[in-house]
C-alpha cells in the first residue's frame, strides 16, 4: 500500500445524490489507482442542517455503490474543540475578528441581488468600547479571517501563495489569490468552525495526501492555501474532476440533480446504471 490518503467528506444535510456520486467514484478510482487508502469524513459541522438519518443514508448509499472506506469516520461534530483551539491560535495572533454586520446590513450596501459570500465582503475589527457593548447585548458576531492581516503576516509568503494540482499531465503549480473572497468567515458565536476552517483542520490532522473534489470547489482552494500556510499544515495535492451535466452538456436539470440514489435504487437502478450516468462523456 502507497502512503496516498484521501478522503471523501459529505455533508448529512441531505441524501447522496448523482452528483455525490461522481465524487465518489472519482475519490475511490484515484486511491485504487494510487493504491492509497480512502477516509470517510462527515462533515456535519452546521448542527442546523445536518441530521443523524441523512448520515446512516450516505453509509447506505455507499455500502450499495460498493464503495468501502478505510479506518473509522471521521465526525466533525465530536470535534469542536480542536477547531476552537486553531481559532484561538488565530485569535492570538491578530488574524481574525469579530464582526457584527449581519447578511442583511452587508447585503444592504452592496448592489441588489449581489451575494454577500461572493462579494469579497471586507470589515474591520471594532475598538475594544465598542466590541465590549455589543458583547453586553449578546449581539451575535463572526469570526473574520482579517486579509490585511494576513497578508502582513506573510510578507512575501503571500506573493507565493499556491496550491499544487494533480493534472492528467502532470503537477502543476497553482498560483492562490483569495482576495476576491474578502475576510471569510471561519466561525460564527454559535458555530465553533466554518467548512474552510473544518475541513482544511482535518485535512491535516488526517494526513490527507491528495484531495479529489468538484471544479466548483476550485475556488475557494484558495483560501483553504491561505489557511494552510498561515497555519504551517502541510497542503495536499488537489485534482478537480469535471461536475456532472445533462444530457445536452449542459447544467444537470434539476429534477436529476436533486433525485437521491435512494429514489434511483427505489424505480430498479442497479449501482452499475449510476456509474453509467455519471460517467464522463
Ligand atoms: N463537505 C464538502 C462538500 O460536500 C467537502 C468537499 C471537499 O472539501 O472536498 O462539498
Amino acid at each position: 500500500m502507497s502512503d496516498y490518503i484521501t478522503r471523501f467528506a459529505p455533508s448529512p444535510t441531505g441524501r447522496l445524490h448523482l452528483g455525490h456520486a461522481v465524487s465518489a467514484f472519482n475519490v475511490w478510482a484515484a486511491a485504487a489507482e494510487a493504491g492509497g487508502k480512502v477516509y470517510l469524513r462527515i462533515e456535519d459541522i452546521d448542527q442546523t442542517r445536518c441530521k443523524i438519518e441523512f448520515e446512516a443514508g450516505i453509509l447506505e448509499d455507499l455500502a450499495w455503490m460498493g464503495l468501502s472506506w478505510d479506518g473509522p469516520v471521521r465526525r466533525q461534530s465530536e470535534h469542536f474543540s480542536e477547531y476552537s483551539a486553531v481559532l484561538d491560535t488565530l485569535r492570538a495572533r491578530g488574524l481574525i475578528y469579530r464582526c457584527f454586520r449581519t447578511r442583511r446590513e452587508i447585503a444592504s450596501s452592496l448592489p441588489a441581488g449581489a451575494d454577500p459570500d461572493e462579494t469579497g465582503f471586507v470589515s474591520r475589527p471594532l475598538s475594544p468600547t465598542e466590541e465590549a457593548a455589543r458583547l453586553a447585548h449578546n449581539a451575535a458576531f463572526a469570526w473574520r479571517l482579517s486579509l490585511a492581516a494576513a497578508r502582513a503576516a506573510l510578507g512575501d509568503a503571500w506573493r507565493a501563495l499556491h496550491y499544487t494540482e494533480e493534472t492528467p499531465i502532470g503537477l502543476r503549480r497553482v498560483p492562490a489569490d483569495p482576495s476576491r473572497f474578502g475576510d471569510v468567515v471561519l466561525a460564527r458565536k454559535d458555530t465553533p468552525a466554518s467548512y474552510h476552517l473544518a475541513c482544511c483542520h482535518d485535512d491535516a490532522l488526517q494526513g490527507i495526501t491528495h484531495v479529489v473534489r468538484g471544479e466548483d470547489l476550485r475556488a475557494v482552494t484558495a483560501i483553504h492555501a491561505l489557511l494552510q500556510t498561515l497555519m504551517g499544515w502541510p497542503q495536499p495535492v488537489y485534482r478537480f474532476h469535471p461536475l456532472l451535466l445533462g444530457p445536452d452538456g449542459k447544467k444537470l436539470s434539476k429534477r436529476n440533480a436533486d433525485k437521491s440514489l435512494a429514489a434511483w435504487r427505489a424505480e430498479g437502478m442497479t449501482p452499475e446504471d449510476i456509474r453509467a450516468m455519471t460517467a464522463p462523456a
